[in-house]
């Protein structure tokens, strides 16, 4: 029989290819979206004959369980959240309602139900913040430097906590930043390569960035969903940090995306105190030896690639829209 898996977040960047990636290995999958939701469809449009969409919301305790006794699902992975770290700052306590709280809703309504459920939670590397150790392991200890990164760790430990009080088969999957052509435009890897491509194409001259110093280790979301369901197919639920152990500039990212398009980026990029932070996560790189041991997970497309197919489909997309 099949499996059936329960995806909260599915219209999003990680949502949709956890989908592609379930319903290739043969799975059942549910998508649970907020009835609210403002989200639009087009990045799981290719697969929504393939997918059952159900109305549920984080936020309503009564709709998850409702939801879970319906369906039945083996496996819940929760990837939706407030996931904008500078709106986190202008909604905190909505951030905590969605990210952190809400963690507690589908733990304890898995609890109810059938504690046989297995569940990913989307941990972030934004817990390690102001990072205490280089690179950051599991062992790591967090220091947030966002109202996010607060509601993470909290999502974090009642997950531990929820396996350990009461045997879930529940995992904290700390992911550092992945990226690709389906990020929203809000994050600096998709701003960027959408400004490179607006700006080859003549519909911008300047691109406005904030911190150009801020090191993230980036991977590829389609390469990082893989670890998800590695994850849960362990016998023993752990957590692990999903990484490529690079770390790079927003510099250097500005430098790649637009040599890509055969630009000089000092030419267009401008630096714009709008898009500064209050407090800043300067480096972050991950160490993912225990999935590189336990879960036989290795990335396939590395920084330059990612960049490059970033920029590439940015290009398709604005020609698309001009023609
Ligand atoms: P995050 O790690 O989840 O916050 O992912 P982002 O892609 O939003 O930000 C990554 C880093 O890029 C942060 O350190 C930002 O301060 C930095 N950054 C520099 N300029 C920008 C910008 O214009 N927009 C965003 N979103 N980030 C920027």
């Amino acid at each position: 029989m099949a499996k059936r898996a329960l995806i909260t977040g599915v219209t999003g960047q990680d949502g949709s290819y956890l989908a592609e990636l379930l319903l290739q290995q043969g799975y059942e999958v549910i998508g649970m979206v907020r009835r609210s939701s403002t989200v639009g469809f087009e990045r799981i449009a290719h697969i929504q004959d393939d997918i059952t969409i159900v109305g549920g919301d984080l936020l309503d305790q009564a709709s998850l369980i409702t939801m879970l006794s319906e369906f039945r699902p083996e496996e819940v992975y929760n990837l939706a959240a407030q996931s904008f770290v500078q709106t986190s700052w202008s909604q905190p306590v909505l951030t905590g309602e969605t990210t952190a709280l809400a963690v507690t809703r589908m733990l304890d309504a898995i609890r109810i139900v059938d504690p046989s459920i297995r569940f990913y939670q989307a941990s972030s590397s934004e817990m390690f913040g102001k990072v205490l150790e280089v690179p950051q392991r599991e062992t790591t200890p967090f220091y947030p430097r966002s109202p996010y990164g607060v509601a993470k760790v909290y999502g974090h430990w009642i997950t531990v906590n929820y396996r350990e009080s009461y045997g879930l088969h529940a995992t904290s999957g700390i992911l550092f930043n992945h990226e690709s052509p389906r990020r929203g435009l809000e994050f600096a890897p998709r701003k960027i390569s959408h400004g490179v491509a607006r700006i080859k194409l003549g519909l911008d001259s300047e691109l406005p960035m904030g911190n150009l110093d801020a090191q993230r280790d980036w991977g590829y979301a389609a390469d990082y969903v893989r670890a998800m369901w590695l994850m849960l197919q362990r016998d023993t639920p752990t957590d692990y940090v999903i990484a490529s152990g690079e770390t790079h500039s927003v510099r250097e990212l500005c430098q790649i995306a637009f040599s890509v398009a055969d630009l000089d980026w000092e030419e267009h990029v401008r630096v714009d105190e709008r898009f500064m932070r209050p407090a800043e996560v300067d480096l972050l790189v991950g160490d993912p030896a225990r999935a590189t041991e336990e879960l036989g997970w290795k990335r396939d497309v590395d920084f330059p690639a990612l960049v490059a197919m970033m920029v590439e489909a940015d290009l398709a997309l604005v020609r698309r829209q001009l023609s």
